[in-house]
């Protein structure tokens, strides 16, 4: 390339300026925006140095290639530094490495803690990049946003106050994002992309109906695999993503065998890629890919490529990927010589069918936004502990960590786990009151709760993760399956008392739903307001769960194959919540009482279903709660709650854009052409109840009613 994109000309002279985030499209040449004004100051100040952060280690590796190919060797000396990196090379790269390629874990747990060690680094931190900052969102971007005020706390200790650049999927609040991640105000948008944009045939492909009644459709996968045996045959170089390990697998076998008889030539060009490559492996899949060699791979999650492969001549997404935003990145691998076609497969999830009817709205603007809350409790002051452990906290703190830092610092004092050091009567310092701990260690960013269970694999002895101690029961009990990273385990023993899920691989067919008891009780009303005829309320609430049972059901058709009972102990734990009660009386006139539950509990699994388009965010993240008669409001009330211990500010973006989400629910369910409901519309994969008992034409009429309530419109209309 010899000339910038406007775009690119853009960002270098808006990171001069002050923070900047970019979020043009996948082909754009958005690493140029940051990499160009950290080439630049690093040539200007041979002691300038920048740390760049990114989601994964794979796409670290990507951009120290990219920063290595400038050739700039003197002046531009990148490395590496993650879990990977090894002993001996460490010393040297916090030495002399004066860009520094790392990911928010090591940042929190191995650079932040051992600052002493880097003091280099921070008193000359010029630059940090934060790229892919849409990954950062929900529980793991509240962590982050942590990280990153820690990181300028003692950038500022060192007396450095680095410039951030950021990059983006398109999102509805890239600034916001920004913002909230990193604690700035006034952060720069560069959106408009200058670079050619390709055009790109869009194609949606709904499977047939097979039963009416039922709402069953032909399968995504058999669907997908003809099209793709299709493509390869017609020459296409092509990539295809769905979810999950075991997706991919199959897939790619039914390609094969598509092709085997006519031209088993080409079954041999069609190879599946998955997670556990190395590196190196990875680069020859994606250089044959790239040079034309392969005609398809098949993969699980658009993060794990790394950036070389270059256009390609189609994309083919199988089943929703969770949000508008990574179906528009993995979309956007198509294009190659200026023209591409862009695939989406609808699977029967009720997202998946909503967002197959209706494209075009989707596509239009970017709908989600991305959700964080630093400042969410239980992740807060995993963090101030942290912060604690890097340096006594004090007064100037508030500029990094926010106002309000001191009064959790003043609960974690009398937890008994921060020290007051007065230094005079009005002011006074936090440090740790146990020294010789290492706080970061004990927190994992992919958790809300420093309370969890570890989930160990026993066939291989290895740790595959953790989950918060609130879900353990309903997610890790004995006999459920878990999915971790597409591939599946099922748990041979949940240890409450040593806090750990003994779990091994599992070939079956089947899945797991445990069946549990839910109360919820308001602890403190945040906000309300009037809202489609009903009072809409924003609080704490506490939520008791008892897993009873779980159902087992067959993967193909979700057919019930039986139901287990289990003994565990209650669990409790608090969070955020909407609420909204609505008058028995009226409700009567419109939907008889022996139906009444099922229309409530139908209207919240919709509700629940189409949130994730308006607060980036997995339906498992959300719960929900429908009652015909709740003892706090006394009315018949249906709760919508964050998943996470502390709330991760979900259920607040609900509150906040209430009269989208009932309208979008509605259409969710009139929409579908089954007749009583259907995973596709009202019944959840995630139901306590079982999804019993649901009432799809209560829950509609409700819907309506409440929307008809809105008179004159609360809201201008979107577009
Ligand atoms: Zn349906
Ligand atoms: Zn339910």
């Amino acid at each position: 390339m010899e000339r910038l994109y406007s775009h690119q000309v853009d960002a270098v002279h808006s990171a001069w300026r002050g923070p900047t985030i970019i979020t043009t499209g996948t082909a754009s040449g958005k690493s140029m925006c940051f990499n160009l004004p950290t080439l630049d100051v690093l040539c200007r100040d041979a002691r300038a140095r920048a740390l760049y952060v990114y989601p994964t280690k794979a796409l670290a590796q990507d951009q120290a290639r990219a920063l290595a190919s400038f050739g700039l060797t003197k002046r531009v000396r990148p490395a590496i530094y993650d879990g990977d990196t090894a002993r001996e090379a460490r010393a040297d790269i916090r030495r002399s490495a004066n860009v520094v390629l790392t990911n928010p874990d090591m940042l929190h747990v191995g650079i932040l803690p051992n600052h002493a060690a880097w003091a280099d680094l921070f008193a000359n931190l010029a630059l940090v990049v934060v790229d892919e900052a849409h990954v950062y969102r929900g529980v793991f971007g509240s962590h982050v946003a942590n990280v990153l005020r820690r990181l300028r706390r003692i950038a500022g200790a060192y007396g450095t106050e680095p410039r951030f650049l950021l990059t983006s999927a398109t999102i509805a609040n890239p600034v916001e994002l920004a913002e909230r991640l990193t604690g700035l105000e006034q952060v720069r948008l560069i959106d408009e992309d200058g670079s050619p944009a390709p055009s790109r045939r869009i194609a949606v492909w709904n499977p047939p109906v097979t039963d009416a009644e039922l709402g069953t459709r032909r399968s995504a996968v058999g669907e997908a695999a003809e099209l793709l045996a299709r493509l390869v045959r017609d020459g296409a170089r092509t990539i295809c993503f769905i979810k999950s390990r075991k997706g991919v697998e199959l897939l790619s076998r039914l390609v094969k065998e598509d092709l085997h008889d006519s031209h088993p030539e080409l079954a041999e060009l069609v190879m599946p890629y998955r997670a556990g490559y190395t590196s190196q492996q990875r680069r020859e899949l994606e250089g044959r890919l790239t040079r034309g060699e392969l005609r398809a791979v098949i993969t699980t999650d658009a993060l794990e490529l790394g950036i070389d492969i270059g256009e390609l001549d189609a994309a083919v997404v199988v089943t929703f990927p969770g949000t508008v935003a990574s179906l528009r990145q993995m979309w956007g691998r198509a294009g190659r010589r200026g023209r591409g076609l862009a695939v989406y497969v609808a699977g029967e999830d009720a997202l998946d069918q909503f967002f197959a009817r209706h494209p075009e709205d989707f596509l239009d603007r970017p709908v989600e936004a991305a959700i964080l809350d630093h400042e969410s409790p239980l992740i807060f002051r995993q963090h101030l502990l942290c912060a604690a452990h890097e340096g006594p906290l004090s007064q100037d703190d508030a500029e990094f960590l926010g106002p309000r830092w001191e009064a959790h610092a003043e609960l974690l004092e009398s937890a008994g786990e921060l020290r007051r050091r007065p230094i005079d009567a009005a002011s006074g310092s936090y440090v740790p009151r146990h020294h010789g701990r290492y706080p970061a260690a004990e927190v994992s960013l992919r958790s809300a709760s420093p309370d969890s269970f570890a989930i160990v694999d026993v066939s291989t002895g290895e740790l595959l993760g953790s989950t918060e101690a609130a879900r353990a029961h309903s997610t890790v009990h004995e006999g459920a399956i878990y999915l971790h990273l597409g591939r599946a385990y099922e748990v041979n023993e949940l240890d409450l008392e040593r806090r750990r899920a003994l779990v091994g691989p599992f070939g079956g067919d089947w899945y797991t739903q445990p069946k549990r008891e839910t109360d919820t009780e308001i602890v403190r009303l945040l906000d309300r307001r009037e809202a489609l005829g009903v009072t809409l309320s924003f609080g704490e609430v506490s939520v008791t769960d008892t897993v009873l049972a779980y159902q087992r059901r067959r993967v193909s058709d979700h057919a019930p194959i039986d139901l287990l009972t289990l003994d565990l102990p209650s669990t409790s734990f608090s969070t955020q919540a909407l609420w909204f009660e609505l008058d028995t009386q009226e409700l009567a006139e419109t939907i008889p009482l022996e139906a009444l539950l099922g229309a409530l509990h139908a209207a919240e699994h919709a509700q629940i279903a189409v949130l994730p388009l308006i607060a980036m965010c997995d339906r498992w993240d959300i719960g929900g709660l429908s009652t015909n008669f709740h003892p706090q409001t006394g009315a018949p009330t249906i709760f919508l709650y964050d998943g996470h211990p502390g709330g991760i500010g979900i259920a607040r973006t609900a509150f906040a854009r209430f009269e989208e989400l009932c309208e979008d629910a509605r259409r969710l369910i009139a929409e579908c052409p089954c007749s009583s409901g259907c995973p596709s519309c009202v019944q959840s994969p995630k139901c306590g109840n079982l999804n019993e008992p649901l009432s799809k034409a209560g829950a509609r009429l409700l819907l309506e009613r409440m929307l008809a309530a809105a008179s004159p419109p609360t809201l201008a209309a979107p577009l």
